[in-house]
């Protein structure tokens, strides 16, 4: 019997099993190799960028990015293209540019050995017995079932576990496409690209040591194929480079349009980062509130364990408040009027030399 089973072993959930995992038994499971070598079937489809907001949490949480994981060129701008209204600015944002895949295996190697660390795992079902949760999975072709008595979802945008509970939470329902690019240019930015035919969210690019990635969030169903080729064309005739790809994937994003959209569990069940639905609802940096609501679960866990999910909500307040405050700064960037008034002025851009 385990005092609590974490489904996924992303930023989340690691950080969660890592803060309580000496404390209580634990068992961790994902469906992806994250430790060693393992077979990197399976990356997490992200711009691996970590933002000032994430930065302040690997500090709090008295972390330090090993030199391994960080990607060039280092980023210190923005440059925002506006397509419909035919504006470009740029603007100073400090990010750490990092290989993901690598990030996310540093973050399990931290947790400590007493953790069940089970990879190759897939969360299949749960089922309530006396109190008792009785947690079903699928690992290296065999099925097994842990009684547990917590049972947490750090499992993701695609969350198998909140689709259980929660059919239906998110009525938009948007995907991310990446390509990957030879490149020979020096793009020393990050390009956050706003155009109304691709998308109601933004399209970027990111350079990441001889190549540029280029991504896009579409809603689900409304061709997102085509409207990638698009988004591609139009940043050729801008001057980027995409000739050679050198690989594609993509993945569920969410983006919670209002704070009754994230869902933190009920009972003993509680769920943490994009499972839970904490991202932003503006930029879709999720590692800061990965990070967030993990500790805050951490916490609550240990402070009244008998009534989590009312001590989770009180510890994720801030995090909440958070959600709210980004979608009503929403508009003066994703309505087109608004944010061709707030670009045209100028106000905090830089002229970069050429
Ligand atoms: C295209 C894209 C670009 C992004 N870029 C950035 C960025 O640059 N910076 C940033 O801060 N955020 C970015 N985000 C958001 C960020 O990636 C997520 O918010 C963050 O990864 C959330 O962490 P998590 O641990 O909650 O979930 P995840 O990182 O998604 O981890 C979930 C884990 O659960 C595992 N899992 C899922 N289902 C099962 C199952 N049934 N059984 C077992 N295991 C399972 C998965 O294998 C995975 O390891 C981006 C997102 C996307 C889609």
């Amino acid at each position: 019997m385990y005092d609590i089973a974490v489904i996924g072993a992303g930023p989340a959930g690691a950080t969660l099993a890592r803060l309580v995992g000496r404390k209580y038994k634990v068992l961790l499971l994902d469906r992806r190799e994250l430790v060693g070598t393992g077979d990197g079937y399976y990356e997490k489809c992200c711009g691996g960028l970590i933002a000032p907001d994430a930065q302040y949490m690997l500090a709090k949480l008295g972390l330090g990015v090993p030199k391994e994981i960080l990607v060039g060129p280092q980023l210190f701008t923005v440059r925002t293209i506006d397509i419909q209204n035919s504006i470009e600015r740029y603007y100073q944002r400090h990010y750490i540019n990092i290989d993901r895949e690598r990030f996310d295996r540093w973050l399990v190697s931290l947790i400590p050995s007493s953790v069940d660390i089970r990879c190759g795992a897939l969360f299949k079902k749960y089922l309530i017995e006396n109190k008792i949760i009785k947690v079903s999975f699928k690992h290296k072709g065999k099925e097994y079932t842990e009684d547990v008595r917590y049972l947490v979802g750090a499992d993701g945008a695609f969350s198998t576990l909140r689709r259980q509970m929660v059919p239906g939470l998110f009525q938009k329902t948007y995907i991310s496409v990446q390509e990957w690019f030879k490149a020979s240019q020096n793009q020393p930015f990050f390009s956050a690209i706003f155009d109304n035919d691709i998308s109601d969210f933004y399209s970027w690019t990111i350079p990441k040591e001889d190549c540029i990635l280029v991504g896009a969030t579409v809603l689900l169903n409304e061709n997102a194929g085509q409207r990638f080729n698009l988004l591609k064309e139009r940043l050729v005739k801008r001057g980027y480079e995409l000739q050679e790809s050198m690989k594609k994937n993509g993945a569920f994003i969410l983006r919670p349009q209002n704070i009754k959209q994230v869902f933190i569990g009920n009972d003993n069940i509680a769920f943490i980062g994009e499972a839970a639905g904490w991202i932003s609802p503006t930029s879709a940096e999720g590692l800061s509130y990965a990070f967030r609501s993990a500790v805050a679960l951490s916490k609550s866990i240990q402070q009244d364990p008998e009534n989590l999910i009312r001590e989770y909500h009180k510890n994720t307040r801030g995090l909440g408040m958070n959600i709210i405050i980004k979608n009503l700064k929403s508009p003066f960037m994703y309505n087109q009027y608004l944010r061709k008034a707030v670009m045209k002025t100028g106000l905090l851009s830089m002229d970069i030399y050429e």
